[in-house]
């Protein structure tokens, strides 16, 4: 293994890139690093170093700003941020505090839940519910068996989306018009869930998948156009060419070079309902609560509609995204104006990340 590679050394990377290599990764990703500069007063030195190590650290921060040319996504990293002094205020045992909500209306999802107009979808590990306060004309729950949503395998994770799947194609039974399936899981509030109990969710939606669904069928679609190559399959290349590949069977997962918010891992695959894909979304999961420490999650599968529609569809892969929304402790929210309105701001290094996740890989 070479010396440890940094996102901060990034374009030193991609430079020392084979000459195709670095076309590919300089065709979907623009990269510039700057520096930023202050000058604290003595009084705060003391402070510093306690805070982040050592004042050098501070006054001079190397940021490397990402962007993907095809998407128009874009992060700015800073190591720095990582280690910044937060004023938390709230300190909990999690495990407790899950354990004390036992007992909930997801515990008992027969008597404690509404069904779907066309009933509910058993898988061996879930059950589903509808949703009660919808998002979408169709929106169901698939409640796990497992009260403790961190309690999961990749076997568990592969029974959930297969329920969550057939949900949508029972929606699909019931209005033809409903073709775009989208499953999601927010995992804790941090994430976005209310329920502790753990649970992903279902919609199927008419007329248009959702907007950042097709949003990314478009670039992908004008990528091809272009370069007369498939984006996700380049995408992928670029990722492994630099080292941020994690070997799974059946999918091609990395660690985002633009990832939305911390630790975002994409995995790419066939068919959604491919069982090595939703394995692997488990594996990556499982590595995310077990060698990376995190606690609430967002994970989002992004697939082509289960129709014939208008639009092509014909190179769209199954694209899911798995990302960390921080510390439950943290009453910090880890999103502002800049990750809403700008770009977004991270702190965890990707090649960290796929590094842990490999090792993790390697020895079940
Ligand atoms: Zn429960």
């Amino acid at each position: 293994m070479t010396a440890e590679r940094k996102i901060t050394d990034l374009q030193a990377l991609v430079s020392d890139l084979s000459p195709q290599d670095r076309a590919l990764a300089n065709r979907i990703f623009a990269v510039s690093t700057t520096t930023g500069r202050l000058d604290p007063p003595e009084a705060m030195y003391a402070w510093i170093a306690k805070s982040f190590g050592s004042v050098d650290r501070v006054t001079a921060q190397r940021i490397v700003k990402v962007t993907n040319l095809i998407t128009l996504e874009g992060t700015l990293f800073n190591e720095l941020r990582a280690s910044r002094p937060l004023d938390t205020g709230v300190s909990l045992d999690l495990d407790r505090e899950i354990a004390a909500t036992e007992g909930d209306p997801f515990c008992r999802p027969k008597d404690g839940t509404p069904a779907d107009v066309f009933g509910r979808v058993e898988g061996e590990h879930a059950t589903t519910a509808s949703n009660v306060a919808k998002y979408d004309g169709f929106h169901g729950v698939v409640v796990f068996d497992d009260h403790n949503p961190l309690h999961l395998t990749p076997g568990k994770v592969a029974d959930y989306v297969s329920v969550g799947l057939e949900w949508g194609r029972k929606a699909l039974e019931a209005d033809p018009e409903a073709r775009y399936p989208f499953l999601m899981w927010n995992c804790l509030w941090r994430a976005g869930g209310s329920i502790i109990h753990g649970h992903a969710q279902v919609t199927a939606t008419r007329g248009s998948h959702y907007p950042k669904v097709e949003r990314l069928r478009r670039a992908a679609s004008a990528y091809r156009r272009e370069h007369g190559s498939d984006y996700f399959g380049d995408l992928a290349l670029v990722h492994d060419s630099l080292g941020l590949d994690i070997p799974l069977e059946g999918v091609r997962a990395f660690a985002s070079l633009s990832p939305i918010k911390e630790k975002e891992l994409v995995a790419i695959g066939g068919e959604p309902g491919d069982p090595s894909l939703s394995r692997a979304v488990g594996a990556l999961l499982q590595g995310f609560v077990s060698d990376l420490g995190v606690r609430a999650f967002n994970v989002a599968f992004y697939m082509p509609p289960l129709g014939p529609t208008d639009e092509d569809w014909s190179d769209f892969p199954t694209v899911v995204y798995i990302v960390d929304r921080g510390d439950p402790a943290n009453r910090t929210s880890d999103m502002g104006a800049m990750e809403l309105y700008a770009a977004s701001v991270v702190a965890s290094d990707p090649f960290r990340v796929a590094g842990v996740l490999r090792e993790g890989q390697a020895s079940p």
